[in-house]
């Protein structure tokens, strides 16, 4: 590690985000702060910290707003979230609804237990970013880590949308996603849209693709899968 890990705190209660960032620089980190919703946002964005400490109750935009809008776009969207949470009924709110925070913790909490999930999250967070195997069907390749498709090594520029979808689809192997399953996984929680937005936006991935959008496989009434060429299959 060359440099400090940056960490984000948006946190409207200022002594509190204070208290934590000096125990975050006195741990090695390097502690930025913010101390509203949309600040947080626009930081997070600007200064791609390594880990983002999220309070829940933040004036301007709530602080599961700032997760959501965090995860939908790729530019922040692997940025891991400790939320904060000063109630049970927010920590509900927090796991039960898919905010896109990788851990939480509930205030009050010592410094110590705040060091401990942060250290873990991170870890598990590089683990993650350790470069993987491309996803393959047919001939289309996915690259996970550098955001790129590849067809027979051209690559092909996709949204950020369109490039969820396809890995959605190429990771069910086969099985069938409803549009409902697509929105989820390929749009986020947060963002309003119809089930037709999916199919203008895989009519606009299969022509992108090419001969190899062919793979993509309409199932009527319910929605889409990839199909899977056999060839491909046996590869070891
Ligand atoms: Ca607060």
């Amino acid at each position: 590690m060359t440099s400090a890990q940056k960490i984000l705190i948006v946190e409207d209660e200022q002594d509190l985000a204070e208290l934590v960032a000096m125990q975050l620089e006195r741990a090695g980190y390097a502690p930025h702060q913010a101390h509203d919703g949309r600040t947080g946002l626009r930081m997070a964005a600007e200064i791609q910290p390594d880990l983002v400490l999220l309070d829940v109750m933040l004036p301007e935009l709530t602080g599961i707003e700032v997760a959501q809008r965090l995860r939908v776009d790729p530019a922040t969207s692997d940025i891991p979230i400790i939320m904060l949470t000063a109630r049970a009924a927010e920590t509900d709110e927090v796991t039960g609804l898919s905010a896109g925070a990788d851990d939480y913790i509930t205030k009050p909490f010592s410094l110590s237990v705040l060091l401990a999930r942060i250290e873990t999250v991170l870890r598990r967070a590089g683990a993650d970013h350790a470069p993987s195997e491309p996803l393959i069907v047919g001939s289309i390749e996915i690259q996970a880590d550098t955001h790129r498709v590849l067809i027979e090594s051209n690559e092909v520029l996709l949204t950020p949308t369109e490039f969820r979808l396809l890995t959605c689809l190429v990771e069910g192997r086969g099985t069938v996603l409803s549009r409902q399953d697509l929105m989820r996984k390929a749009i986020g929680p947060g963002v309003r849209v119809t089930p037709r937005t999916i199919d203008v936006h895989i009519t606009a991935l299969r022509r992108k693709l090419g001969d190899a959008g062919g793979l993509l496989e309409t199932v009527r009434g319910i929605g889409y899968r990839i199909e899977q060429p056999a060839a491909t299959e046996t590869n070891d």
